[in-house]
């Protein structure tokens, strides 16, 4: 067995206890500063050895950002919260159910009790190659290990992708977007409230980086409005093991219904990407159709299209078509036909 004789590089730590004082240490040490949320995807990079921050500040202490709390318009939930509230919430799992199991899914209790509803949105990829330290493009080399004839990319992505094919591995962050949520962020110039879709970037804007969060940045709040309170839900994951397991892919919607009629409709998926996507083209197709199997078959379709396997994930693709049909139905399709 290997035995490791070096030491983590020394950090100083900061615990601040406001935001204020949170934000302003993030912002004095720019990229050398690293925002520790429950730890579970930061410790990895500080124990490998592969992100050497020379300031953390841990966000533990700061009460404001712990709790959900309702609001005029829906609910707020505080980014220091850990999964396992948002899993067990009362309010969330009444009127934001879709939320509350996909909370719920996230790996194994442990992990749930640990880790926060902000660090499972702000989390880096899995990407094996740049997690065990590859200098690939995300990295801020110039090859992508994953995507040649031999990588292994069985969990890689099948939309969006250039250059890097890794995707965003959260499970909260889908059903964030089907209920439309709006996330508030610290930066050096003040608060901006940004769209739960707009908050995950591409390869396209920036290989780098996963989220809008820059230097200097901290996500304060998660803002479920009421519109979509009580609708009919879907969210489903679909994982190699039904243990503590990253998703294969999931999807999350809501809809509501007129009669028989989809009267609107928000649906979104992660791990086909390296950011969670609205499907809006779906959204639009389906809505004043009737909710019948036909509409949600014509739904998965448009829902893969363009799609390009690689190498060793082409079961993404019916999975993906498959997966839209049953968040459109609502039940699985054997239920459904019976
Ligand atoms: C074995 C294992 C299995 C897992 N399985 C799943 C799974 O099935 N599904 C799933 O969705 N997740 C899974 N995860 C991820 C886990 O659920 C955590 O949510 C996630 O790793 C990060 O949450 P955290 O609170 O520990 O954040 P941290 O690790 O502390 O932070 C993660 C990142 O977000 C940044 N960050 C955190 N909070 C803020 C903030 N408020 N403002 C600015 N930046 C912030 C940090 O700087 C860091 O870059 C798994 C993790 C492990 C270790
Ligand atoms: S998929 Fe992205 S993160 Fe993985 S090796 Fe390729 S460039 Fe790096």
């Amino acid at each position: 067995m290997a035995v490791i004789r070096d030491v983590m590089p020394a950090f100083q730590l900061y615990q601040p206890s406001s935001i204020a004082d949170a934000q302003k240490i993030l912002e004095q040490n720019g990229p050398d500063a690293l925002a520790l949320a429950g730890g579970l995807d930061s410790m990895d990079w500080l124990k490998d050895r592969i992100r050497k921050p020379k300031v953390v500040v841990d966000l533990g202490a700061i009460e404001e950002l712990k709790g959900i709390r309702e609001t005029a318009n829906g609910v707020e939930i505080g980014a220091m919260t850990t999964l396992t509230e948002v899993a067990e919430n009362v309010v969330i799992r009444q009127r934001y159910g879709v939320l509350s199991q996909a909370a719920s899914l996230v790996a194994s209790p442990q992990i749930r009790n640990q880790g926060t509803i902000g660090g499972n949105l702000s989390q880096d990829t899995r990407c094996w190659y740049y997690r065990a330290g590859w200098p690939c493009y995300r990295a801020g080399g110039n090859i992508c290990y994953a995507d040649t004839p031999v990588g292994r990319n069985r969990e890689h992505a099948i939309l969006y992708a250039e250059r890097c094919v890794a995707v965003n591995p959260s499970d909260t962050a889908p059903a964030c977007i089907a209920l439309d949520a709006k996330f508030a962020v610290m930066t050096p110039k003040g608060q901006q409230v940004i769209n739960a879709e707009d908050y995950f970037v591409g390869p396209d804007l920036d290989i780098t980086r996963m989220n809008i969060l820059q230097p200097g940045y901290l996500l304060t709040a998660i803002h479920i409005p009421s519109t979509w309170a009580k609708a009919d839900f879907y969210f489903e994951k679909v994982r190699d093991r039904n243990v503590w397991d990253f998703p294969l892919m999931n999807v999350a919607s809501a809809i509501h219904m007129s009669g028989e009629t989809i009267q609107d409709i928000r649906i979104a998926v992660n791990a086909v990407a390296a950011r969670p996507l609205r499907l809006k083209i779906v959204e639009d197709s389906v809505r004043g159709k009737p909710h019948n199997v036909a509409t949600a078959e014509t739904a998965g379709k448009l829902a893969v299209q363009g799609a390009v396997p690689l190498q060793f994930n082409a079961y993404k693709i019916p999975l993906m078509r498959n997966l839209v049909k049953r968040a459109i139905t609502g039940v699985e399709e054997a239920a459904w036909a019976s």
